[in-house]
């Protein structure tokens, strides 16, 4: 990956966005794709569509959507001894948060803060064994209760703080890798696309936002824009450690190639054609099974108005939701060589009837 890709992803990663508050993100999103695409703009919820525009009106035009907010926490209360208890914004797993330091967002900037944790000689025998609940965590930020009140208002959003790193031969490690590595993905076939001289089809890059509390971005992005085709890039679960059972989640494997979801979230023709454009390249790519609505955005998208034609295409990632997400860069660069080649291919011809 070249350098300046891995720093704009870098960047995306890093940026705080958590669910509701993802204009940062946005932000690094536009800059990137501005001078680029033929138009940017953000939506009134705050997602960001980026437009090459094709040389064939005829041909199916296409959304890519990468969701970018991330998950966190929002602070509730603030304790008299000046301890902020927190809800979690998104599938947050309590049994991770002890120990972790978050950043409080809050109007002047960040605060650092740390998730306290009673020391393991005070815990009683029978308590070690379960997880503390959501409610009952608190977050400490050093300051006396009539500082913590001043700074921190109740609705802060906050998140954990912790970046990205390169981690093994050519992986990466992160918290929200989910999602915004799929908005990177987007982005970066909509300058590959530019670089190969235009697509016959018009092609949107979507940073969506609020896919964490039931894809909201995703829903007004497909009825707006109104695509053809619409394809949710994510993350899946990769099922390649120990005490994952792949006999109820399949078998996806980090650096085995992008995930094409196969199921009735997504359009036969759309996959077959993946598989197409895989396949000329001679990269790999495996199958994730969807045999419900996918928790993504080509879920709504299918939705939208009269019914969409939508795919699912994902970077199998382990440990999910949580600040060590483990994605592979190989995955991710190849996944936007066969999007590139599966937009490139499209013309006035191409049938996605079922
Ligand atoms: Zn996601």
């Amino acid at each position: 990956m070249h350098e300046t890709d891995f720093k704009f992803l870098q960047e995306l990663v890093e940026t705080p966005s958590p669910t509701g508050w993802e204009k940062p993100a946005a932000t690094v999103l536009r800059a990137r794709l501005e001078g680029i695409a033929d138009e940017v703009a953000v939506d009134r919820l705050g997602s960001v569509h980026a437009l090459l525009r094709g040389s064939d009106p005829q041909a199916p035009s296409v959304a890519l959507a990468g969701h970018i907010d991330e998950i966190g926490l929002i602070a509730t209360y603030v304790t008299p001894e000046g301890f902020i208890s927190f809800a979690a914004l998104g599938g947050v797993d309590a049994a991770i948060l002890p120990g972790l330091r978050v950043d409080v967002h809050t109007d002047e900037g960040p605060l650092l803060g740390v998730l306290g944790r009673k020391p393991i000689h005070l815990i009683e025998a029978d308590e070690r064994k379960t997880v503390t609940p959501l409610e009952k965590l608190f977050i400490d930020v050093g300051l006396s209760a009539d500082e913590v009140k001043k700074r921190v208002k109740v609705g802060d959003p906050i998140t954990v703080h912790v970046g990205l790193e390169r981690f093994g031969e050519d992986l990466v490690v992160s918290r929200a890798l989910d999602d915004k590595m799929g908005a990177w993905i987007a982005a970066r076939v909509l300058e590959e696309i530019k670089a190969a001289g235009g697509a016959k089809s018009d092609y949107w890059c979507v940073g969506s936002v609020q896919e964490e509390i039931g894809m909201r971005g995703g829903a007004t992005s497909a009825y707006a824009l109104d695509p053809d085709i619409f394809i949710a890039i994510e993350v899946c679960h990769a099922t390649d450690y120990p005490d994952i059972d792949k006999r109820s989640h399949g078998e996806q494997i980090v650096g085995g190639g992008p995930v094409f979801g196969r199921g009735p979230n997504i359009n036969h023709a759309v996959l077959a054609r993946l598989e197409q454009a895989a396949d000329a390249l001679e990269l790999n790519y495996q199958l994730g099974v969807e045999p419900r609505a996918t928790g993504t955005d080509a879920n709504p998208a299918q939705l939208a108005r009269g019914g969409k034609v939508t795919a699912l295409v994902s970077i199998a990632d382990r440990y999910m939701h949580t600040p060590t997400e483990v994605v592979s860069l190989v995955d991710m660069e190849n996944c936007v060589q066969i999007l590139t080649r599966f937009i490139l291919d499209l013309d006035a011809d191409a049938d996605f009837s079922v």
